[in-house]
């Protein structure tokens, strides 16, 4: 159905969110707003290319925000969004699309099942944009009173991008050059133009103030992920104590390892590096290494934690059931959540630590090894962050 170019409008300031720093380039899940518009369009299978149009001030707060991404040259944008749309428009000529879709940069949640939709619609209309029904009821309102009700029926909130027939929507906005116009929808209505609704969504909304952005931001789907953890030591008798969460508790013996042997930190770093996918900790920290001979094994589980940095996840809970006769784990449970809770940087509240027996049944029942379950709940961006 011939060339089909985006173009995304950034020639805005923003007055209305505060700040020196335009709104579309705030950082929305750690990338800046125009960003995810332009990463919306450049990767849809049904738009050739993406064309910013952006404020001449803006120069270098764009190159940043677009960095390795495959987009056109910005062009620069006019004194109303009106003109910054036909300047835009005007330097798609020698692209020589058939169609083209104008989207504010400021809706950055603009998904792909949209962008479709109104490409499709593009075959059968000269214009299409996504739209939603109202669903509050309307009023007429003056001087703080109530004064009427507005029959709601046909009527929509209209989003962006609005598709058009590049050649018709070119023309529409050189005649309505100067009648302020709110969309551009809008300018094709007034050159006489069908324009199809088709559905939007609620995520597609603009981010005009600092509360838009935050409600943008916990707009971000997240997955839940748990990972166990499983380690046994050999006790050796005699000894002077074991290190359990980082905690020495002395007793008469100690446990066999060639790290500081903390069973029950390794059993939760593999806890969490199973819950982000990031392998184990004999994979990471081989006994191999003499750089882990006698090693603090709070390195280990800072290595995991790491990891769930790295993919922007948030440790929801960890639970720890430490099993053995002897020692008694409970006078020092308080002890070891903190130690975690330090290393980590969680909430004790999200941290459970528990001792068990095996009723003086098996290795741990004999007192020959110590044994620790861990499991670990994380909380994941869906889809993955880019790492
Ligand atoms: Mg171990």
């Amino acid at each position: 159905m011939g060339r089909c170019i985006a173009l995304v409008v950034a020639g805005g300031r923003g007055s209305r969110f505060g700040g020196d720093l335009p709104k579309q380039y705030h950082l929305l899940r750690g990338q800046p707003v125009i960003r995810h518009a332009l990463k919306a369009f450049g990767e849809h299978p049904g738009v050739a290319a993406v064309r910013p149009v952006i404020h001449p001030d803006d120069t270098s707060l764009f190159a940043a925000a677009a960095q390795g991404l495959d987009v056109l040259e910005p062009v620069f944008g006019g004194s109303s969004r009106q003109e910054s749309v036909l300047n835009g428009l005007e330097s798609l000529l020698s692209q020589t699309p058939k169609t083209v879709l104008i989207h504010d940069a400021a809706r950055p949640d603009v998904d792909s099942e949209i962008i479709s939709q109104v490409i499709k619609a593009l075959k059968t209309h000269p214009g299409a944009i996504p739209a939603l029904p109202i669903a509050d009821t309307l009023k007429h309102g003056r001087n703080g009173l109530s004064v009427g009700t507005v029959d709601r029926d046909g009527l929509w909130r209209a989003q962006t991008p609005q598709g058009f027939c590049f050649k018709d929507i070119l023309q529409a906005h050189r005649q309505a050059a100067g009648a302020e116009l709110t969309d551009d929808a809008a300018v094709a209505e007034r050159a006489g133009l069908s324009v199809a609704l088709v559905p939007g969504s609620e995520e597609n909304q603009k981010v005009s103030t600092s509360k838009d952005l935050l409600r943008a931001e916990r707009r971000q789907a997240k997955e839940t992920r748990i990972g166990s953890g499983f380690d046994v030591h050999r006790i050796e008798r005699p000894g002077d104590g074991v290190t359990l969460c980082g905690v020495k508790i002395p007793c008469d013996f100690n446990l066999k390892g060639h790290s500081d042997a903390d069973v029950a930190l390794h059993a939760l770093t593999d806890a969490l590096m199973g819950a982000v996918g990031a392998g184990d900790i004999g994979m990471h920290f081989p006994a191999s290494d003499e750089r882990w001979l006698d090693a603090d094994s709070c390195l280990f589980l800072e290595k995991a934690a790491q990891f769930v940095r790295q993919r922007q996840g948030q440790i929801i809970n960890l639970d720890l059931t430490i099993i053995c006769e002897h020692p008694k784990i409970d006078p020092h449970r308080a002890l070891m959540a903190s130690r975690l809770a330090d290393i980590l940087g969680l909430e004790l509240g999200r941290i459970s630590i528990k001792g068990t027996t095996t009723e003086k049944l098996g290795f741990t029942g004999r007192g020959e090894g110590i044994a620790v379950q861990a499991v670990a709940a994380v909380s994941l961006p869906y889809p993955p962050a880019d790492t």
